[in-house]
């Protein structure tokens, strides 16, 4: 018997993938198990997108280094392993497989070298037009299901290792992704969440053609399909039929993560993100003026190099301005091999962290106040999970937003009775800076 235990890092892409590759473990013989002491084989999917997240895992590769690790392999996959490459064999000798996820597909036939014993096994080519589509996805959320439909990035942001580490921008087939969507409907899945770095850049390569909005259209009109939600999208190529789409089809959530980065064009154009401020503001527009009340969040890099207090205060205006419904800060960290590394000015640490807070508090006051509007209304949810903690259940709403809820009937799973998996109204009764509180409000429905 063949073990291995997983663990991942970083975006919801990678969580994806490791998905994938426990579907393709599991299905040439391996059996995963919960604790890396039991396995025999430890895989490591990593995130190299700021420098902590790539320290972690060589961190974990440490602790196996004093402790001996033996009669174990070690695998690190995902963006640390291709932006590392070979070296990671010199910083960790116990490591038998680098693969970038570019290399995935290949995946079966890494495994049998590794099995037949070489040490150095390797998946480190950027030049593919494949995807990693794969039949054997082992899905861990039993509610939400992740489709990736695009992969790669073509963009160059000047502060970013994703067009290094996850190679060229290709898109699947409209087709593959409608079988995919539809069979995880037959399977029970209600609701799903279209992936890529930049999904809105995606186009079909087969004659059907589709573009994003297209394809949203298509995967919305699927028989038993609930919720449709899709990240990430990238501002210079979210155009206005994506809002008709969201307009007119309600299986498509009403909420955008749209990544504006810096709320100064001067930035924005040494980051090389091919868009001002004024045309930001434009799709922020387009969303406002929506029939639905469209939910938007974004990323937000405090202290690029040279980033003025000036420019940091026009994020802090456009922040205001555009009233996000959550945030992602990041300060700006040095990536290897990117541009931004030679740019001079750089900001101190202690400077990105003061703006990090500053803007980090003044995003709590903004979603303290946009929460607040959903007081009284009633929103439906989709159930997650329940809170032993506090008692309540976990529901989330069309917008992505948390909605704790309780329900007299049911106040607690109860045997085999439970709300999970469900679709429920619940009149919201108090708003806070991350979450909505409720009641069940119809215990008719569905
Ligand atoms: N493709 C998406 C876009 O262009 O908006 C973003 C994908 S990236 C994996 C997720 C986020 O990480 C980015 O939006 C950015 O805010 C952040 N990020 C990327 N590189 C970074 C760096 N060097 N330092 C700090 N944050 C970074
Ligand atoms: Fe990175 Fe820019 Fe590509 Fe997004 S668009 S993944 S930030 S290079």
């Amino acid at each position: 018997m063949k073990t291995f235990y997983i663990e991942t890092f970083g975006c919801q892409m990678n969580a994806h993938d490791s998905e994938k590759v426990v579907g393709t473990l599991l299905k040439t013989g391996y059996t995963q198990v919960a604790e890396a002491a039991d396995a025999e084989l430890i895989v490591y999917n990593t995130c190299s997108i700021r420098d902590k997240a790539e320290q972690k895992v060589f961190n974990r590769l440490q602790t196996f280094k004093r402790d001996g690790g033996k009669g174990k392999l070690f695998a690190v996959l995902g963006c640390v392993a291709q932006q590392e490459g070979e070296r990671i064999f010199e910083r960790a000798p116990h490591v038998s497989l680098v693969a970038g996820s570019a290399s995935y597909t290949k995946l079966p036939e890494m495994l049998v070298q590794l099995e037949a014993g070489n040490r150095r096994v390797t998946g480190l080519s950027l030049d593919t037009n494949e995807t990693f589509d794969t039949p054997f996805t082992r899905r861990d959320n039993p509610h939400r299901a992740y489709i990736t439909i695009i992969e790669g990035c073509d963009k160059a942001c000047a502060y970013c290792v994703v067009p290094f580490t996850r190679g060229p921008e290709r898109s699947r087939t409209g087709e593959s992704v409608m079988r995919e969507a539809a069979s995880l409907t037959e399977l029970g899945y209600t609701e799903v969440q279209l992936l890529g770095q930049n999904v809105n850049s995606y186009r079909d390569p087969s004659s059907a053609g589709w573009d994003f909005a297209a394809l949203l259209t298509e995967v919305g009109q699927i028989q038993g399909m609930r919720r449709v939600r899709f990240t990430t999208s990238h501002p210079r190529d979210f155009v206005k039929n994506i809002i008709d789409a969201i307009d007119e089809h309600p299986t498509l959530c009403n909420h955008v993560h749209l990544p504006v980065q810096s709320g100064s064009s001067e930035v924005l154009s040494r980051m090389h993100r091919l868009y001002s401020r004024d045309q930001y503001m434009r799709r922020i527009e387009w969303m406002k003026n929506a029939r639905r009340d469209i939910a938007i969040t974004t990323d937000i890099i405090v202290g690029f190099p040279g980033e003025t207090e000036a420019e940091f205060e026009q994020t802090l205006k456009l922040a205001e301005e555009v009233e996000y419904d959550s945030m992602f800060i990041f300060k700006y960290s040095k990536r290897p091999n990117t541009p931004a590394l030679e740019y001079e000015d750089h900001i101190p640490e202690d400077e990105k962290t003061r703006r990090f807070t500053v803007l980090q508090e003044r995003q709590r006051a903004i979603q303290m106040r946009r929460n607040a509007k959903y007081v009284g209304t009633t929103e439906q949810v989709h159930v997650e999970g329940y809170n032993l903690a506090t008692s309540q259940w976990i529901g989330r709403t069309m917008q992505n937003k948390t909605l704790n809820f309780q329900d007299p009937g049911l106040p607690a799973p109860d045997g085999g009775k439970t709300l999970v998996g469900r679709y429920l109204d619940v009149l919201v009764t108090r708003a806070g800076p991350n979450s909505l509180a409720g009641e069940r409000a119809d215990r008719c429905a569905n």
